[in-house]
C-alpha cells in the first residue's frame, strides 16, 4: 500500500479522499461523501460475486417496499437502492451508501409483506443511522482494520477488485461491515418500528420474522442470525416499542396475495420451496 502511494507523484482524485478516510475519527462514521465513494465501489464488486434476480416483477416488488420505507423518513443522505440476490440462505445486508441486498430465501420465508418490510426497514436503519459508516472506522482499528484500509486504498486508487480480493472479496468485506453490536441492532429495530407504520406497514412483521429466524436457528443458526444477534430480549424490547405505538389500526400485514405471487415467481426462477 505504501509503495503504491510513493510511486504516485500526482495524487489521483481518490487519494485525497483516502487520506480523509484514514485521518477521520476512529469512533465516528466516515463522511457521507466517503461512504458514497465506497458504496459505488462495493456495489460493482458485489455484482461480480453474486447472481442478482433479473426478473422485473420481483425487483419492482422489493423496490416498491423499499422506497415506501425510504419515503417514510427524512432527510436522506443517500439514494437507496434495493437488490435481490439469488441465494437459498435467509439473509439481508446493508452496503455503504444505501445499497441494500435481500436474499431470495428471505422473501420466500416471509409469511406476509410486513415481515419483508421489517427486514428491509431494519437494514435501511443501519445505513440511515450511519452504523455501516461507523463500522468502517471501527473495523479499521481492529484486526481486520489493516486489510480494510488496504482495501480502501486499492479501491480509491482504482484497483477495486484487487483491494476487495485481499479481504476475500466484496461479500467478505460486507460481512465485516455488517457485524453490528447489540446496541446498533436495537437502534435499527427501533428505527423500523418508527418508520414502518408511516409507510403503512404493521411493525409486528419485524417481531414475527425474528421468530421465523429463531425457529430456523437450531445448532447452526443462519448467517442472518449470527450477524444480527436475535435474542429473546431483543424481541421483547421490540414488542414493547410496538405496544407503545398509539394507533396501529389499518396498518398492513398482508398485501392481498401479491407477496405470494412474487414468491411463486421466485420459486419458478430458483426452484426453491416456500415454507
Ligand atoms: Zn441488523
Amino acid at each position: 500500500m505504501r509503495g503504491r502511494w510513493i510511486r504516485r507523484r500526482v495524487a489521483p482524485p481518490g487519494l485525497a479522499l483516502l487520506f480523509a478516510v484514514l485521518s477521520s475519527s476512529a469512533c465516528g462514521p466516515i463522511s457521507v461523501a466517503q461512504e458514497q465513494q465506497l458504496g459505488h465501489q462495493f456495489e460493482s464488486q458485489i455484482a461480480r460475486e453474486v447472481t442478482f434476480v433479473r426478473d422485473g416483477a420481483v425487483n419492482r416488488y422489493v423496490d416498491k417496499i423499499g422506497q415506501k420505507i425510504v419515503g417514510a423518513f427524512a432527510p436522506h443522505e443517500f439514494k437507496y437502492q434495493f437488490y435481490v440476490i439469488r441465494d437459498d440462505q435467509i439473509n439481508a445486508f446493508a452496503g455503504p451508501a444505501g445499497h441494500i441486498y435481500i436474499h431470495t430465501e428471505t422473501i420466500q420465508q416471509a409469511s406476509n409483506v410486513s415481515e419483508l418490510a421489517g427486514v428491509i426497514a431494519h437494514e435501511v436503519g443501519h445505513v440511515a443511522l450511519r452504523h455501516v459508516a461507523t463500522n468502517y472506522n471501527r473495523q479499521r482499528n481492529a484486526k481486520i482494520g489493516t486489510q480494510m484500509v488496504t482495501a480502501a486504498a486499492n479501491i480509491l486508487t482504482g484497483g477495486a477488485a484487487g483491494g476487495l480480493a485481499s479481504l476475500g472479496g466484496g461479500l467478505a468485506a460486507m460481512a465485516v461491515l455488517n457485524q453490528f453490536g447489540r446496541e446498533a441492532e436495537m437502534e435499527a429495530d427501533a428505527f423500523a418500528v418508527e418508520v414502518m407504520p408511516r409507510a403503512g406497514y404493521h411493525p409486528d412483521g419485524l417481531v414475527t420474522f425474528f421468530q421465523v429466524l429463531m425457529k430456523q436457528g437450531g445448532p447452526q443458526p443462519p448467517a442472518f442470525l449470527s450477524d444480527h444477534p436475535t435474542t429473546v430480549d431483543r424481541i421483547q424490547e421490540t414488542q414493547a416499542l410496538i405496544a407503545e405505538l398509539p394507533n396501529k389500526h389499518g396498518l398492513m400485514r398482508s398485501d392481498g396475495g401479491r407477496l405470494e405471487i412474487i414468491q411463486r415467481r421466485i420459486e419458478l426462477l430458483t426452484q426453491s420451496r416456500r415454507r
